[in-house]
């Protein structure tokens, strides 16, 4: 929950009467199961919301790897723990990413079933990507609702992501479309990814690529879902009260040194105090002697430094993206892969930013795209006026306004919650 620039914690919200406060205990205990794949980009965008149906009294078990446990645990749920296939760095192929998500959603499908048997969710809230949740959901009667942490399925997204005519070319997914059909999940993968009969965005409806061409069923925009990461750590921005500088790739397109020593090169002199997260592997082997007033860590607590923040050079993943506009931080866009070369378009159709392609990232080129960003008024009015729609699209409390509508229509079933 943002306000005034500031993230709050449960506490100032309950001052404030504010969401979870007014709603406590509405969930007694009912059961919510939430699926996902270990991935920051997909793991973090939920974690406000399950914060919330837990302060609402709803009992949250949550599907993921050893690695993001505790990241669940903090906010209130039991971790459902899967192993996975190793998967090593995430590829910038989308459909090759897919294939390797089948697999891993093959492999946690029967961990699962045996994980959650005597004790099955009412409700399945799974990622766009963690088809496990749905087809387990069919095989006990229970609900779904899709949480995307990008864009809906739109006219021409198979090919802009994916590079592809029909889904159904991506390597694993007729094996996926058999599973499915196994478990009687009717419309098979299409209906799954493209056409989901209800859905969380963690976006707002206006930066939703081709809106009018959504086929969605019931789609609901509430825009990013953030609360109290304290989590992660803490950040504290120098006394110096030079101007901040962000830069980070995220957590997948990371191994990029190169990248990151044209930011130094970009930015040292200009005054400015720069946090660069990037990544474990390039922190462990070093960037080389850094001029004063960098600093360089593996990973950051996100949401304090972008608080700190007058520029934000970015991968431009949605999580990044819409952190930054909730904190009003303009951004530079260095796009890594298709889906984030959709928001850096995205980005400079709405006037957030500036896009640089990877290829003409040179120290120059950054440069002047973070003083012309920092400076640019018509910027910082575009951000301000999303800053605005983010917070109207509800968040978190938004978000458990649904899964909470979907349950009180579902009757509770005795002896499987
Ligand atoms: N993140 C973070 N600290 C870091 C780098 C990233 O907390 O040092 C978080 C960031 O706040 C965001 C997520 O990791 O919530 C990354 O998601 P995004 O969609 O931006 O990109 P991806 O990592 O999926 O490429």
């Amino acid at each position: 929950m943002i306000l005034g620039g500031r993230v709050l914690g449960r506490g100032a919200r309950r001052e404030l009467g504010m969401g979870a406060g007014s709603a406590m205990g509405v969930g007694r205990g009912r059961h919510v199961g939430v699926f996902n794949v270990p991935m920051s980009g997909h793991v973090i965008p939920t974690l406000a919301v399950v914060r919330e149906l837990v302060e609402r009294g709803y009992r949250v078990s949550y599907a993921v790897t050893e690695e993001f446990a505790e990241q669940v645990r903090a906010v209130g749920a039991r971790p459902v723990v899967y192993e996975a296939p190793p998967s090593g760095e995430a590829p910038e192929d989308m459909a090759v990413g897919v294939t390797q998500a089948v697999v891993l959603n093959v492999a946690a499908l029967s961990q699962l079933e045996e994980a959650f048997a005597g004790d099955r969710p009412e409700v399945v809230l799974y990622d766009v990507y963690a088809w496990a949740g749905p087809l387990l959901a069919a095989r006990w009667g229970v609900p779904v609702v899709q949480l995307a942490p990008t864009h809906l399925a739109y006219e021409g997204v198979v090919q802009e992501f994916f590079g592809l005519g029909d889904i159904a070319e991506i390597p694993g997914f007729p094996e996926l479309a058999g599973a499915l059909e196994k478990f009687g999940l009717p419309g098979g993968v299409h209906a799954l990814t493209l056409a989901p009969p209800k859905v969380i965005a963690f976006f707002p409806r206006s930066f939703q690529r081709r809106v009018q061409t959504v086929q969605a069923g019931d789609a609901h925009w509430v825009g990013p879902a953030i609360s109290d990461r304290s989590f992660q750590g803490r950040w504290q921005r120098p006394s110096d009260g030079r101007p901040v500088v962000y830069v980070s790739l995220g957590s997948q397109f990371n191994r990029r040194p190169e990248f990151y020593r044209a930011c130094v090169d970009a930015l040292e002199g200009l005054g400015r105090h720069v946090v660069m997260s990037v990544g474990a592997e390039v922190a462990a082997a070093g960037l080389g002697p850094l001029p004063e007033g960098f600093e360089v860590h593996a990973s950051v607590p996100q949401l304090d430094v972008l608080a700190a923040a007058s520029v934000f050079v970015t991968h431009g993943g949605m999580g990044s993206a819409m952190e930054a506009f909730s904190l009003g931080v303009p951004v530079v866009v260095v796009p890594q892969m298709a889906e984030q070369r959709v928001n850096a378009a995205r980005i400079v159709e709405l006037g957030l930013g500036v896009h640089l392609p990877r290829e003409e990232a040179t120290g120059q080129a950054l440069r002047e795209a973070v003083v012309k960003v920092a400076a640019d008024a018509k910027i910082a009015g575009a951000v301000g006026r999303m800053r605005k729609q983010i917070e109207a699209a509800g968040g978190a409390v938004a978000a458990a306004d649904v899964v909470e509508k979907v349950l009180a229509d579902t009757p509770m079933v005795r002896g499987t919650h």
